[in-house]
């Protein structure tokens, strides 16, 4: 199970994985994009980390939603209130708990991706940061209907972002900044497709 304390551990972690692939990020988007993906995470995360020793008597949906709007506040671009939204729906799906099971974590990796959805309108398909995440998912309810455990469920999970990312290099992009390229995004690894397999790495590395 993931208790409140491995959520905090994720959200430190993260923000030190974050900052240690601010450049990897930014040359990713300087390719496709504007080359502020990894200025934007690590700006996000910073804020976020510095909200941590606040949130020590919270419980998960409350830690969830403070990192969301925290994302909404600091980031801007497209992927603030992308990932803004992931987290405050995934802080709504888990409210009140101190402790999730595996069926919890799918509950919340499921609203984290839906929320992506419903604020990006993207399909898997058109190189964004859906196509590292609906493989994890789809890893994710796999592996819990499996009846494996939590660190076997996220380690699969990871490693089917891992492989979306990969797969984001020969897509023609058709959403966000990197569709103003038409037919040059193609053989381009897609950033926040990229940032969101650290996020769910970091989660795997994080719940042992
Ligand atoms: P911006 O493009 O505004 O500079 P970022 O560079 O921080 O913002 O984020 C770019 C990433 O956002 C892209 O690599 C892509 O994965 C993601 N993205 C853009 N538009 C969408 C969308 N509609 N749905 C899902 N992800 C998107
Ligand atoms: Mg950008
Ligand atoms: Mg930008």
């Amino acid at each position: 199970s993931m208790t409140t304390e491995d959520v905090l551990r994720w959200l430190q972690q993260l923000a030190q994985v974050l900052q240690e692939n601010r450049e990897y990020l930014t040359q990713l988007d300087a390719a496709i994009g504007d080359a502020d993906h990894g200025a934007n995470m690590d700006r996000g995360f910073k804020a976020v980390s510095a909200k941590l020793a606040t949130l020590t008597n919270a419980d998960i949906g409350a830690i969830l939603k403070t990192v969301g709007t925290t994302l909404v506040s600091t980031v801007g671009g497209a992927s603030g209130p992308l990932y803004g939204t992931a987290f405050l729906r995934a802080g709504i799906a888990t409210a009140g708990k101190q402790v999730l099971s595996e069926a919890d974590v799918v509950v919340l990796l499921t609203a984290f991706v839906e929320g992506v959805k419903a604020r990006g309108k993207a399909q898997v398909g058109e190189k964004t940061m859906l196509d590292a995440l609906q493989p994890a998912l789809d890893a994710a309810k796999k592996a819990g209907s499996d009846g494996l455990d939590l660190a076997q469920l996220l380690k699969q999970s990871s490693d089917a972002a891992q492989q979306g990312v990969q797969a984001t290099i020969p897509l023609l992009a058709t959403k966000g900044r990197a569709s103003y390229l038409g037919e040059r995004s193609i053989g381009h690894q897609d950033p926040g497709a990229t940032s969101s397999w650290l996020i769910l790495k970091t989660l795997a590395d994080s719940c042992g």
